[in-house]
């Protein structure tokens, strides 16, 4: 009710502007939606996309208590939860007849597209003052159009990527980087927070994307950096484990060198040390260097080490890494050097 009245305060003062006045009238009626949706906190929940990422992060909103309605256009994705008693559809636009809450973790832009304004898509059949939170790594340019598209039939739609693998799914500590109107974060963190362990705000819409994207554009550059600086070391004779523990000591440390070492051996527990199974795929880091260079394209801005790093990986992906761990860009140095 307080936050209702702000919004309200905020709307008279408003009075001079008349498109001002549109937006804060528009905010407030999808803010009256979500009142009506945090009331009713553990009614279902659609979720679409029950993948690597999103089949454990369905299960995390069950184990809390939501009902699921889920969807995957691969039907044996959904058994699981048929299995266990939940609900599943025949459509993304099924699932938003029955929930007004839907939270979709799809592989690209694409397939968000689809998702969303296909022609069996959420947006066919949405109710107003639904709450839409994408999850997948998407260009931020398409979540601002997928929010428009959204606010024209009286949605609410907010982005927000996870940092964090299939283990941080599992156990649900992923990090959300949500981006949307402010006063909807409450209601979207009250979800993300059962499955994650950071809900973070970052502003307008598609800034989530903006923050994973920037992430993971500098994660790929340190992790090459730190497999290139790895394999020189050895070369020259290093012990792995003594280099590392050196770096990690001086001005070159970063979470690739400390946390994640690409070298076989020289740290337990990480996919260095299991032939790069597990962790964070090539394919996928590939895939989110190209929206960063998307993103650079869009917005002038020089990204040329984000550049090379993506193209090192999508040679990766060409020469047999696409499954590996992204750190296996140390094992793809060592052989085109000997060659
Ligand atoms: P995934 O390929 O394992 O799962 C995606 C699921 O979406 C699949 O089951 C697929 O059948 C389904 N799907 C595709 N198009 C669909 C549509 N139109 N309607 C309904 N379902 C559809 O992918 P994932 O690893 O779960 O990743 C999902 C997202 O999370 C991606 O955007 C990825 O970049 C991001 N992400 C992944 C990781 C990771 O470690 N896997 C980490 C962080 C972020």
């Amino acid at each position: 009710m307080m936050a209702a009245a702000r919004i309200l305060r905020g709307a008279a003062s408003s009075l001079l502007c008349r498109s001002r006045q549109r937006r804060d009238a528009a905010a407030a009626a999808a803010f009256a939606g979500v009142c009506s949706r945090t009331m009713a906190s553990k009614t279902p929940v659609g979720f679409i996309g029950l993948g690597n990422m999103g089949n454990p992060m369905a299960k995390n909103l069950v184990k809390h208590g939501y009902p699921v309605i889920a969807y995957d256009v691969f039907p044996e994705a959904c058994k699981e939860f048929q299995d266990v008693g939940e609900q599943v559809m025949a459509s993304p636009a099924d699932v938003a007849e029955r929930a007004d809450r839907i939270i979709t973790m799809l592989p690209s832009s694409l397939n968000a597209i689809e998702a969303y304004t296909g022609p069996t898509g959420i947006l066919k059949k949405v109710k107003k003052g639904s709450l839409l939170i994408d999850s997948s790594t998407i260009d931020p340019a398409v979540s601002k159009e997928l929010a428009k598209e959204a606010e024209k039939m009286g949605a609410v739609f907010m982005d927000a990527p996870v940092s964090g693998g299939v283990g941080a799914a599992r156990a649900g500590n992923l990090t959300f980087m949500v981006g949307g109107a402010e006063q909807e974060f409450a209601a979207a963190k009250e979800l993300l927070g059962c499955m994650g362990s950071n809900v973070v705000f970052c502003g307008a819409v598609g800034t989530g994307q903006a923050a994973k994207i920037c992430n993971n554009m500098l994660l790929a550059i340190g992790m090459i950096g730190t497999a290139e600086a790895m394999n020189l070391g050895i070369r020259l004779g290093l012990d792995p484990k003594l280099l590392a523990k050196i770096l990690n000591m001086s001005s070159g440390r970063c979470w690739s060198s400390d946390t994640y070492n690409p070298v076989p051996g020289v740290m337990e527990g990480v996919p260095s040390g299991n032939n790069y199974q597990g962790g964070f795929g090539s394919t996928l880091m590939a895939k989110d260097l190209g929206l960063a260079q998307d993103s650079a394209t869009n917005t002038k801005s020089p990204v040329p080490l984000g550049s090379l790093a993506h193209q090192i990986y999508r040679l990766m992906c060409a020469k047999g890494y696409s499954q590996k761990d992204f750190s296996s860009v140390f094992q793809f140095l060592r052989e085109e050097e000997s060659l």
